[in-house]
């Protein structure tokens, strides 16, 4: 029989990356799956704390193992700012225009425009608990440039390519991208259990 294992999220698209990077050893349940409907508060400082929060709700309360990420823009000139805060940079509400409208303000006239992606994965797995972390390095250009993907990909330029993640489109990210690196690393660790 197949192991159950809860991936402590409700999006789509984060699940169905993967069910098909896991492959058949594991049954991927959701959130919705198990009946846990209500908020998980991420109050976490850093995104570690909120990837482990997420984890040990769902252990405690459902008693499943489980694993959930958490993702930030760290942007150096700005001490890691958003960071942990980067879905509500603006305030409440996860606009992303106007997430990067105060980015590009906070960074108006600075040279050094290093920043990174991180995420970290938590599992909690008989009884231990794991971090996973994925990072990509490039840099926040001085305007938006194209239209796909979501949060801050019109800005952020990855060292290596000449264009933004909105410009490179779902297909090069899924490959190259931070959420990718830190998924591979938690499923290359699950197919070794
Ligand atoms: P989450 O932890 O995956 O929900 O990500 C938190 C926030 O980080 C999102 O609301 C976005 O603002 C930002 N973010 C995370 N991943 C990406 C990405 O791949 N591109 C652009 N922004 C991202």
């Amino acid at each position: 029989m197949k192991r159950k294992l809860v991936f402590a999220t409700n999006n789509n698209h984060k699940l169905e990356e993967v069910r098909e990077v896991v492959g058949n050893s594991f049954e991927i349940l959701s959130l919705k799956d198990i009946g846990c409907f209500e908020d998980i508060e991420e109050t976490g400082e850093t995104l570690e704390e909120n990837a482990l929060i997420k984890v040990r709700h769902v252990k405690e309360k459902y008693g499943y193992d489980c694993f959930g990420d958490d993702t930030g823009l760290e942007v150096d000139a700005l001490g890691g700012a958003p960071g942990v805060y980067s879905a509500r940079y603006a305030g409440e509400g996860h606009d992303a225009k106007a997430n990067m409208k105060k980015l590009l303000a906070a960074l108006d006239g600075v040279a050094d425009r290093k920043a990174h992606f991180r995420s970290v994965i938590a599992l909690i797995m008989e009884g231990k608990e794991y971090l996973f972390e994925g990072r990509i390095d490039g840099d926040i250009l001085t305007e938006e440039h194209g239209s796909a993907g979501f949060g801050y990909d019109p800005v952020f330029r990855p060292d290596g390519y000449t264009r933004t993640f909105a410009e490179l489109g779902m297909e090069v990210k899924n490959d190259i991208s931070h959420r990718a690196l830190a998924v591979k690393k938690l499923c290359d660790f699950l197919r070794e259990k």
